[in-house]
Parts: structure tokens; C-alpha cells; sequence
């Protein structure tokens, strides 16, 4: 098992590897159990269903825009136990790139503790442990690679800062930024925005940035206008089933790309994989209108909304129309 060190920071700099998308983010594996009801506090009940699966933003990006055919690398961090080595393995088993996953003593591998009952309603733990602990030591260890990158993606599931950092380090060498907001904080540093070619975040992530309701796509229009003045090149606003609204500052055009219905089996990761699809075509058609690559996001998107889970539900190339490539 490879470990994050300055040594190996030093080798990885001599790579002349270039990624198609590079991911700064979080990885947590989900620890579900399904039970008739969700326990009271001090009760123990038995359930009848356990799984364990791979989650975290960051991670759910990368493994979209690699299962679609883009060359993907991931920085991030995880435990040294169990569940940090079977995600190495995850990745790996994906083609991600992971000579800039560091692993750490001092925390345990991010986790989602997820109690689901016969209702579909859930009750979750998430304790972001080594994700927290990502910095700047791993993000000089993939400088040189981040800065031969054609495109960044970061969330919020990591430092806020170690975020920022990544993706003015892309800016500073042009290399493409995308940037999902989520989970949201209302406060969010006003350099995000100028940091972000595109800026990509659902309904509800919209509403806390504006402070305005965004229930319907004429909201999500204003609102996308809204963000688009606090200095991004592009705001998309994902609205599940009625596919998304895309507002660029190039100019000043917002449009509604709709999305086709389809029998929706569990929704969960879908603004996932729609940001790993965008991530994988702004990287391999760089000058395809915004609009066409979130209308392709979408009908990747809607292919992990037909079945259960986040990353299990995720399209390989393979299964998609060749129109898509
Ligand atoms: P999640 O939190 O479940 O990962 P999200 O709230 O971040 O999702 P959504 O806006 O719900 O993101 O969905 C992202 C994209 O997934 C949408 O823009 C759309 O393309 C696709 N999608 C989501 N739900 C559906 C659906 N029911 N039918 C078709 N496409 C969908």
C-alpha cells in the first residue's frame, strides 16, 4: 500500500502524467442497515439487510467522469484501516489514478452510518474523520500534476479552505474549475465564486446561497443570475426530474435543458453523476456549448436514477447510445 509521504510526493512530481480530471474531495464508505423502523435512543432492534457501498462527493464525481472514459486521478484521504485500503481498491478497480490518495494514523476513513426502515425514510452518521485532514501537503504532492490537468473538480465535503486552495491552484494554470457547493454553508467565502468556471449545485444548495426559494425552474432561472454576479464564468442549477437551468456570464443566456422521464428507482448520487459527466465532457470536447454537455449530463444522470444505490448505480461508457460520446 502506497502511503502519502514528501519522499513519495517527490516522485509523483517527476510524473509527466496528464489527467483528463482531477478530483479534490471526500470518500466515505456507507454503512447501511435496513430495519422495519429506525431504533430509539438506547434501543437495539434487529435488522434484516446489511451493505456496506462507496460514497462521498468527491469520490462519486471521480468515478462517474472514469467509468465514461475520462483518465481521472483523486486526492484525498483516508484512514490506514480497513475501509481506506478497500477504497484504494474501489478506486483502482475503477481506473482512478491513486498516487495522491494519502493515508493517516490520526483519523479513520470517512463514514456514512445509514439506518434505513420499510418506509424509505433514514436516519444518518456521517463522521468525515481523514477528509478533514486533507491539506496542503497532499495538494503540493499534486501541483505539478494538478497544473497539467484539464479539468479540477472540488466539493465541500473537505476543508472549505483545502477546496479553495485546489481550485485557485487550477486557475492559476488555466486549467478548467468546477466547483459543487454541497454540502452547502450559507456564508460560503465570496473567492468560490471567482474560483469557479462552472458552479454547480442543486435546488436546495441554490436556496441557501440566494436566500430565495428555488422550487421551480422560473426560481432557478433568477437565482442561477443571482450566483452568476458574484464572479463565476457559468452557473447550473440541477433540478431532478426537470434536468437543470444553465446561466453563462458569456453572453448572458440562461436556458432550461430539460431532461426525458424515466421509471426512477432511487435518486440517490445522481447530482453526482451528472457532475462526473460534466467533468468528463469539458475535459474531452472542451468547446461543446455548456448546454449540450448538461443536456448529455442529464441522460447520464437519468441512467443512475433506474437503479439502487449511488455508485453501483453509476453508467459505464458501455451501456450508453454511442450519440453520447
Ligand atoms: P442527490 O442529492 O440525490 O445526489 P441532487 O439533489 O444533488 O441529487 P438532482 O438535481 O436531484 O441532484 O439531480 C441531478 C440530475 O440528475 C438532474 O439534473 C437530472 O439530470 C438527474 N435526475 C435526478 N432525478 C431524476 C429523475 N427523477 N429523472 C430523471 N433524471 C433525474
Amino acid at each position: 500500500m502506497m502511503k502519502y509521504s514528501l519522499e513519495t510526493a517527490g516522485k509523483i512530481n517527476m510524473s509527466e502524467e496528464a489527467f483528463d480530471v482531477m478530483v479534490v474531495g471526500s470518500c466515505m464508505t456507507d454503512l447501511v442497515s435496513q430495519a422495519p423502523r429506525l431504533p430509539k435512543a438506547g434501543e437495539t432492534i434487529h435488522g434484516q439487510k446489511f451493505f456496506i457501498g462507496f460514497g462521498g462527493k468527491g469520490a462519486n464525481q471521480c468515478i462517474q467522469a472514469a467509468r465514461l472514459g475520462a483518465k481521472t486521478a483523486m486526492v484525498c484521504k483516508v484512514g490506514e484501516d480497513f475501509f481506506g485500503d478497500n477504497y484504494i481498491h474501489n478506486f483502482k478497480d475503477n481506473g482512478v489514478h491513486t498516487d495522491f490518495v494519502g493515508q493517516t494514523s490520526d483519523a479513520a476513513t470517512g463514514t456514512a452510518s445509514i439506518v434505513v426502515n420499510d418506509a424509505g425514510e433514514n436516519a444518518i452518521v456521517i463522521v468525515a474523520g481523514a477528509n478533514m485532514l486533507l491539506g496542503v501537503e497532499e495538494l503540493q504532492g499534486a501541483r505539478p500534476a494538478v497544473s497539467r490537468a484539464k479539468v479540477l473538480v472540488c466539493q465541500l465535503e473537505i476543508c472549505p479552505q483545502t477546496s479553495l486552495r485546489a481550485l485557485r491552484m487550477a486557475q492559476e494554470n488555466k486549467v478548467k474549475t468546477i466547483f459543487n457547493p454541497a454540502p452547502a454553508i450559507a456564508d460560503l467565502d465570496a473567492e468560490f465564486y471567482r474560483a469557479s468556471d462552472v458552479f454547480c449545485c442543486n435546488e436546495s444548495e441554490a436556496e441557501l446561497l440566494t436566500g430565495s426559494s428555488v422550487a421551480n425552474v422560473e426560481e432557478a432561472h433568477q437565482a442561477g443570475q443571482q450566483l452568476l454576479k458574484r464572479g463565476c464564468g457559468s452557473v447550473i442549477i440541477t433540478l431532478g426530474p426537470q434536468g437543470c437551468v444553465v446561466v453563462k456570464a458569456q453572453g448572458l443566456t440562461s436556458t432550461h435543458v430539460q431532461t426525458t422521464a424515466c421509471a426512477t428507482v432511487d435518486t440517490t448520487g445522481a447530482g453526482d453523476s451528472f457532475i462526473g459527466a460534466l467533468a468528463f465532457y469539458t475535459a474531452h470536447y472542451p468547446t461543446m456549448p455548456l448546454e449540450e454537455m448538461a443536456s448529455r449530463a442529464n441522460r447520464v444522470a437519468a441512467v443512475s436514477v433506474q437503479a439502487v444505490g449511488t455508485q453501483s448505480s453509476y453508467p459505464f461508457r458501455r451501456d450508453l447510445p454511442a450519440e453520447l460520446f
